[in-house]
């Protein structure tokens, strides 16, 4: 496809939380993003984005029904439209479907959670690195994790790489949601794969080397209380986090990096039961004759992660804190990004996690858009400038700050 005569037209899959803060974004942006549309499994949910746009912006987008697993129909939808980029905001099982069809018709591609396969929890980048040489030779470009975590954290840390650090030693990366929703349980983005990634074993990285410990409900998980800015002491948990993985390859010099998340005790003691009673099991299990994954249907009956946002409060805090040499001296910064759920919702009608993830995704499509980053081949975040994006996360809702802080203890 000749992708420069496309230029301007985006096609953004997906219609959950996230994809309507992209398409919001983008919306905000015409003289960037001239044609819009969003293809999803669910056309009404394209329908009600489409109608929030038209009345917020006064602009028409185009919607389509696919499913993104099936890649013959998803090679027509983008033959049809011609997008300069595909703007995957669906989830993470789609993601070598959609990087097949993007190789097929010579079209960028953009995701923001690296590929899980469904009978599968563990995740890892090697089967999307894997298209590396056939985007190469098709002269088009995959940006993996352009959401916050990951998408912006890495930004952060090539930031400090760049302008702060001569060398690295020790990252951690802490997301904090100090929001409330006010359901008795619900979660922030897609249920199925949020509940994935929480109860899985935990990894960090140090000297080297992978070090397992127990996952967040087990009694031996490791946790601390963090004092965050704006919001105070919440207790976060080391969880492990896919961006661990690209940082500890890109990053020289670095000794240790490790991933935290705050989770309430709510949270915790409903995660505990219901993996205590194989309702997060994603095997399937036989239920009358039917075929059941348990995991699957218990997201059929927790909120939707796009309706929470009307009554969310709160704030959210994610980011780095990196201790490393500059000049021959020991030196600690903290960078960090504070999201209001309210805010988010009065300009998106989403909240803040949605908006978190959603604002970066635009941004990663804006920096191809204009040709600020370019490449041929399968990328991560940090592979890339961070100046233009930095100062875009500033323009564009999630403004940043730099303090000094102490260094984060070795054990907790
Ligand atoms: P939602 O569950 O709200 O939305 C997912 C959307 O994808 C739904 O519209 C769903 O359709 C659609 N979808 C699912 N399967 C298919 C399919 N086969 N074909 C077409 N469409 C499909 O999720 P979120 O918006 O909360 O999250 C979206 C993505 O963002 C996830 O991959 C998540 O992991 C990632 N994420 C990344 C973060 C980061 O910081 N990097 C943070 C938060 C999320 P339907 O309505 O029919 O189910």
């Amino acid at each position: 496809m000749e992708t420069e005569k496309n230029k301007g037209k985006i096609l953004i899959i997906g219609a959950g939380g996230v994809a309507t803060v992209a398409a919001h974004k983008c919306a905000q942006l015409p003289h960037i993003f001239k044609d819009i549309m969003i293809a999803s499994r669910t056309i009404t949910k394209c329908e009600a984005i489409k109608k929030d746009i038209k009345k917020r912006y006064g602009r028409d987008i185009k919607i389509a029904q696919i499913d993104a697993d099936n890649v013959p129909d998803l090679i027509k939808l983008i033959e049809d439209f011609k997008p300069y980029l595909v703007l995957h905001l669906a989830l993470p099982y789609q993601n070598l479907h959609i990087m097949e069809a993007c190789v097929e018709t010579g079209v960028h591609y953009i995701d923001t959670a690296n590929y899980e396969s469904p009978d599968n929890p563990h995740f890892e980048y090697a089967q999307q690195l894997a298209f590396h040489d056939r985007f190469k030779k098709r002269g088009i470009m995959a940006l993996l994790g352009s959401g916050f975590d990951p998408g912006v954290t890495n930004v952060f840390v090539a930031y400090a790489q760049k302008h702060l650090f001569d060398e690295i030693h020790y990252l951690d990366i802490l997301d904090c949601n100090a929001g409330s929703h006010g359901q008795p349980f619900a979660t922030n983005f897609n249920p199925e794969i949020n509940i994935r990634e929480v109860t899985q074993v935990v990894r960090h990285w140090e000297e080297g080397k992978w070090i397992e410990t127990p996952p967040i409900m087990d009694e031996k998980s490791i946790h601390f209380k963090f004092h965050y800015p704006e919001v105070g002491e919440r207790e976060s948990y080391l969880l492990y986090h896919e961006e661990l993985e690209s940082l500890v390859k890109h990053v020289k010099g670095l000794k240790r990096a490790r991933f935290w998340m705050t989770f309430s005790e709510n949270y915790l003691t409903h995660i505990r039961v219901l993996h205590n009673i194989g309702m997060t099991r994603i095997d399937e299990v036989e239920y009358e004759g039917a075929r059941v994954v348990p995991v699957k249907f218990l997201k059929k009956l927790l909120p939707e992660p796009s309706s929470l946002g009307k009554n969310y409060k709160g704030k959210t805090v994610i980011g780095n804190i990196m201790t490393g040499i500059k000049d021959g001296k020991v030196i600690t910064r903290y960078i960090y990004n504070v999201c209001d759920h309210e805010k988010a919702y009065i300009e998106t009608g989403t909240q803040a996690i949605a908006y978190t993830t959603g604002v970066p995704a635009m941004i990663g499509a804006m920096m191809l858009f204009t040709n600020t980053w370019t490449g041929e081949g399968v990328f991560n975040m940090e592979q890339f400038d961070p100046d233009p994006f930095m100062e875009a996360l500033n323009i564009y809702g999630l403004p940043w700050h730099i303090v000094e802080h102490e260094p984060l203890p070795e054990k907790f």
